[in-house]
């Protein structure tokens, strides 16, 4: 569970091809990195396999199965967003707990869920405080709690780091790493931050304008970048 594969998509906003011919094959369990330029079509990759935005032609598969018209719902997958999109007047719980409650669960269930969110977050002991007397980092916790709570099979992450000043940016990478080996499901990251990418991923998807320039592990890109501009991207953090 949890394989991804895109055949062919492209997508076009009114005249402008946006997604080109992609082809990309994700593993259950793998952490991929998208990373690239800003505007070279990260988010709206991500969407697209998120279905919040639709092909305009080409297939996506999610564990063997024909998503590419499915609604985002559907699709077992959560978004986690830079923006954090936390309910102002909700409590922490009441935050994680939302898409559980929406899904129709039982207290006891959503109880029991939150609780071990909570706890695999470090977030324990701020359940009942709201969004803004937390700091930067707690909230984005929350934000990934909400997404643990569904129990997806693909987390999909928009950039989440880039509100957090720099000593926690590093932080929180580091916990989301720590989060992948210990909940092992597929994990898809955007990021236009070369070090990012090459300290979370295991596969990192190299696009410009639209394109995959290179797939390959951090070091494969690192020692043997297919051509100058992933040699630059890659060689030259910013
Ligand atoms: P990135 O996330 O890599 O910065 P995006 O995927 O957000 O890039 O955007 C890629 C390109 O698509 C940009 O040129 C952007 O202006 C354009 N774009 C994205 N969404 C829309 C939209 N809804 N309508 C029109 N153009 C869009
Ligand atoms: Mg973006």
């Amino acid at each position: 569970m949890g394989n991804i594969t895109l055949n062919k998509v492209s997508k076009s906003f009114g005249t402008t091809h946006v997604i080109k011919d992609i082809d990309l094959a994700i593993d259950h369990g793998e952490f991929v990195v998208f990373v690239g330029p800003s505007g070279c079509g990260k988010s709206t990759l991500l969407r697209l396999i998120a279905g919040l935005e639709d092909v305009s032609s080409g297939r996506i598969m999610i564990d063997g199965t024909d998503a590419t018209g499915l609604a985002p719902a559907k699709r077992r997958l959560s978004m986690v967003f830079q923006s954090y999109a936390l309910y102002p007047h909700m409590s922490v719980r009441q935050n994680i707990a939302f898409p559980l409650k929406m899904a129709g669960n039982d207290k006891a269930v959503i109880d029991k869920k939150v609780g071990d969110a909570a706890r695999i977050l470090n977030l324990t002991d701020y359940l009942d405080r709201k969004p803004r007397q937390l700091s930067g980092g707690q909230r984005q916790r929350v934000a990934i709690g909400r997404a643990i709570v569904r129990e997806p099979e693909a987390f999909l992450f928009d950039e989440p780091l880039s509100n957090l000043d720099a000593a926690l940016r590093v932080n929180m990478r580091l916990e989301i790493s720590e989060l992948h080996q210990q909940l092992k499901t597929t994990m898809i990251y955007v990021t236009h931050d070369q070090v990012e990418a090459m300290t979370m991923a295991d596969k990192i998807v190299v696009l410009q304008a639209g394109r995959i320039e290179q797939v390959g592990s951090p070091l494969d890109l690192y020692k043997h970048p297919a051509n100058r501009f992933v040699a630059g991207f890659i060689g030259s953090p910013k």
